[in-house]
């Protein structure tokens, strides 16, 4: 059985307590390594680490810092297969997603903070009339708290801890309990890649224990969080009083809204991406398609058809599309929404029940792909946040109707709009509560951009220079000539 450790002090260590916590693998139910159970005292081994790392790696010139960013960006690629494979495994989605999207996007993550960092400089002004000159310094924090979620491990993982080592900071990063294995990884390319030691820690364990712990921290002034947003809540409710900087990246309920005029093939496409991409467990997949009335019946045909055809299975068979659910908890919630779908009055279109998998998977956590139709726009099945295989489809007629729809839950993620009408396509997204917009696309990133949700979907902005304002303190300096 692989022992998974901590990444204290620049060293893999075992956690405090010496418990470990079982680490499934979700495409056949079965144990495969242990995960530290760490604690306080853990959390506390690692923010002293990171604190006497600090004087030092603040010091350190962008460049240095971003070559060395740079250099674990190279060993992610060069280990692609390797961390494809485990978090694969760890987490149950296809091999194939993995060495494409995840771990690619990883090591982007770090060459992009570590290039991003050396452009990143503060504005200064002359006040006329005064003689005196304004200039602002943006200090690193010292020690942050980095939390990541598990379904896209490595890939958020990165996304948080690239920006904060680029600005000059020291790291605590708890990565989810349901999915450790490559941010384990990480911190041996860390090591390989010269990192000194105590500049970034990982602390293994339970979001209750380290989570919590490293969130309340009094030496941990900043926390970066992406993650479910009940989990949101309960950490600013701690870190409020505490006058820490926040970032919260929560859940979402995105619509797909597809107008009559769309291009019909690429709609058709890229929303069976979008609805079922790692298992419908990003939280930028659209969950709800609203489409307009004259295109409902040949959408929903052709959707349900193709759905229909899609491989869910083995997560390492290359034709595989749909992997394992990560969780058997997650799936039995999963299962619970489409038992509520059906008491709301849905009729499931194709889907609705757990899969069993023939051969090496048939004790895994497999749901079929599952639409459903015939719900209100307000329902629970329509409000609430899946996270799973699951889409409704409803039909809409005006366009202030479906905009009615699509904001009407607490989530503001993201949204996707389909039309060849480009006065519609810029007057609806303008309308839409979402921090994220794509219009005839879906996912396609551009890292310089700010990402992140309005209402319950979080608080503030990733991406481009807006991280690094966040894992940064402005001081302004005004001196009279
Ligand atoms: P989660 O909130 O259960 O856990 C996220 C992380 O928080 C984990 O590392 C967990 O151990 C930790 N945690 C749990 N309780 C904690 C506590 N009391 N204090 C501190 N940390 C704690 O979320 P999840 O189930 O891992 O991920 C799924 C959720 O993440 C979904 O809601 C999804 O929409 C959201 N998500 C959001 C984004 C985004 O960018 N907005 C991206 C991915 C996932």
């Amino acid at each position: 059985m692989e022992y998974i450790h901590n990444y204290i002090n620049g060293q893999l260590i075992a956690p405090a307590a010496g418990q470990y916590i079982h680490n499934y693998n979700p495409a056949t139910g079965e144990v495969y390594s242990l995960i530290p159970d760490s604690g306080e005292q853990d959390v506390e081994l690692a923010v002293q680490a990171a604190q006497a790392a600090f004087p030092a790696w603040a010091k350190t010139p962008a460049e240095k810092r971003g070559r060395i960013l740079m250099k674990i960006a190279d060993l992610i690629e060069e280990n692609l297969d390797r961390l494809a494979e485990a978090e694969s495994l760890d987490n149950g989605k296809p091999l194939k997603l993995a060495q494409t999207v995840d771990i690619p996007r990883a090591s982007s993550n770090m060459r992009f903070y570590g290039t991003a960092i050396q452009h990143f400089a503060s504005e200064a002004h002359y006040m006329e009339g005064t003689d005196a000159i304004n200039y602002t310094v943006r200090h690193p924090h010292g020690v942050v708290g980095c939390i990541s979620p598990w379904n896209l491990p490595l890939y958020l993982f990165t996304w948080k801890i690239a920006p904060a080592l680029a600005a000059g900071n020291c790291v605590v990063a708890k990565p989810s309990e349901v999915t450790p294995m490559t941010a384990f990884l990480l911190s041996e390319i860390c090591m390989e890649a010269g990192l000194p030691a105590g500049v970034l820690n990982i602390v293994h364990g339970y979001g209750h224990k380290v989570g919590a712990a490293l969130t309340a921290h009094p030496k941990v002034p900043v926390i970066s969080f992406t993650g479910g947003t009940a989990t949101g809540k309960a950490i600013a409710a701690t870190a409020a009083p505490m006058f820490k900087k926040l970032s919260l990246e929560l859940g979402g309920k995105n619509p797909n809204i597809i107008f009559a005029d769309c291009d019909f093939n690429n709609a058709l496409y890229t929303s069976i991406h979008s609805s079922f991409a790692n298992q419908g467990q990003i939280c930028l997949c659209g969950s709800r398609i609203f489409i307009e009335r004259p295109l409902y019946e040949k959408f929903r045909d052709a959707f349900v058809a193709k759905v229909q055809a899609l491989t869910v299975g083995d997560p390492l068979d290359e034709n595989t599309k749909i992997g394992a659910l990560v969780s058997e908890q997650h799936m039995q919630k999963v299962l619970s929404y489409i038992e509520l779908a059906k008491q709301e009055g849905g009729t499931i279109l194709t889907g609705g029940e757990q899969i069993k998998v023939e051969g090496r998977c048939e004790n895994g956590w497999f749901v079929a792909p599952t639409i459903i139709e015939g719900l209100t726009y307000n329902c629970r099945t329509n409000t609430e946040e899946i996270f799973g295989p699951v889409v409704t489809l409803m039909p809409f007629d005006t366009e202030e109707e479906v905009i009615l729809y699509a904001n009407c839950t607490d989530y503001g993620l993201s949204a996707t709009v389909w039309t060849q009408n480009l006065q519609r396509a810029h007057r609806v997204s303008h309308q839409l509560h979402v921090g994220v917009v794509w219009v005839n696309t879906w996912l396609l990133r551009d890292l310089r951009t700010p990402f992140g949700g309005m209402k319950n979907s979080g608080v503030g902005r990733e991406g481009g220079f807006e991280t690094l304002r966040f894992f940064t303190e402005p001081q302004n300096v005004c001196v009279k000539l």
